[in-house]
């Protein structure tokens, strides 16, 4: 355990390589809470070079938290589309819309009451609070406990209830009270590029001289994993209908009124998206495809000129997904309430997910290749 002068020279050597070393990110030029809190939402589960579009474009779209609240969910969704994990957006601009009318449009500067917006967890709401108000809380996540444990050479289930307790004590007693938004970030920022998962790159590690994890040899074992709940494995077949104008077929969200029977796994995958005809199944893919037209055409049979798709592969938490495109040219696309005609091109100007996004490009790439 890191303690007077050693933990002084700690946080002084984390803080002055974070400060030399911090990578150049759209997020850490401003303190402005509303776009941390959008860049902290975006960074969950995604990796940060994917995060940055994304939220160059939301930003410049609504660029405050009113905008955000007035939005159309559909927009919002519409330009959170390839990012995954959709609870998220819709999360913040529940939370917006609670800041326009809990806190009169102001972003609240308190830890505890940042914590009462939807979507913020102790994590997102020490980060904020640290970030652009200079709260003295520290940040815990993924990453930090990571490094914790490896400074301090730490064993055993870090998610265990005590143990995460403990890490948070840590956390908040090496915090660099003088600097929290600098010092949460240098932390993460260690995690995020030298400290990594695989290889920590201890070398040019600032920190390497305070590190037991190092000392010891065991930096690379840990943190102590736990076994990984196994996969499911989930097959859906997605039909992409196109008629001689190169227009599909879209199915709205599940929560507008859909005349359709969602199976199973669709409604948490496409998350009250636009998505193409699908059907899950654990039988035979033929048979999927003949029922999934059956739904919207009256019953009628499954024509025999398609093309089958290149398959898609998805992971959605414990779920691993692989979608089997069928590509069916219609003279005509059939009439389905609710559903658009729309041509294939512009399906990503819905508000589609992923799996929806690849199988449109599958589709528009096999249409390609025939026409030359
Ligand atoms: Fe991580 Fe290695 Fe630095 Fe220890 S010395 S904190 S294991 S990068």
């Amino acid at each position: 355990m890191l303690t007077g002068r050693a933990l002084a020279s700690f946080r002084k050597s984390l803080l002055a390589w974070f400060r030399q070393f911090q990578r150049d990110l759209p997020w850490r030029k401003t303190k402005d809470p509303y776009r941390i809190w959008l860049s902290e939402i975006m960074l969950q589960q995604t990796r940060v070079a994917a995060v940055i579009p994304y939220y160059e474009r939301f930003f410049e779209r609504f660029p405050d938290v009113q905008t955000l609240a007035n939005a159309p969910e559909e927009e919002v969704l519409r330009l959170w589309s390839g990012l995954g994990y959709y609870s998220r957006a819709r999360n913040l601009q529940k939370a917006a819309r609670q800041i326009v009318s809990e806190f009169d449009g102001v972003f609240p500067k308190k830890r505890e009451k940042i914590l009462s917006l939807s979507g913020i967890g102790d994590y997102t709401a020490s980060a904020i609070a640290s970030i652009a108000f200079g709260e003295k809380c520290a940040v815990l996540d993924g990453n930090v406990t990571r490094v914790l444990s490896r400074l301090g050479a730490i064993r055993g289930d870090l998610r265990e209830a005590k143990r995460w307790r403990a890490l948070q004590e840590e956390a908040d007693r090496l915090l660099d009270r003088n600097s929290p938004s600098d010092w949460n970030q240098a932390i993460m920022e260690l995690g995020a590029t030298l400290c990594t998962p695989r290889a920590p790159q201890c070398l040019i590690c600032p920190v390497e001289q305070h590190c037991e994890g190092r000392r010891q040899g065991i930096a690379e074992s840990l943190p102590e994993t736990q076994k990984k709940q196994g996969f499911v494995d989930v097959k859906l077949v997605a039909l992409v209908l196109v008629n001689p104008k190169g227009e599909t077929l879209l199915l709205p969200p599940p929560s507008i009124k859909n005349p359709l029977s969602i199976p199973d796994h669709i409604p948490t995958l496409v998350a009250n998206l636009w998505h193409f005809p699908t059907a899950s199944t654990n039988g035979n893919l033929m048979d999927a495809a003949s029922e999934s037209w059956k739904k919207i055409n009256r019953g009628k049979k499954f024509p025999k000129t398609f093309a089958r798709l290149q398959k898609v592969r998805h992971a959605v938490t414990f779920r691993k997904v692989t979608v089997h495109g069928f590509l069916v040219p219609v003279n005509r696309l059939p009439r389905v309430r609710g559903a658009e005609n729309l041509d294939l091109r512009q399906v990503t100007h819905r508000a589609v997910s992923n799996l929806t996004r690849k199988i449109a490009d599958r589709a528009l790439g096999a249409l390609n290749a025939k026409q030359q």
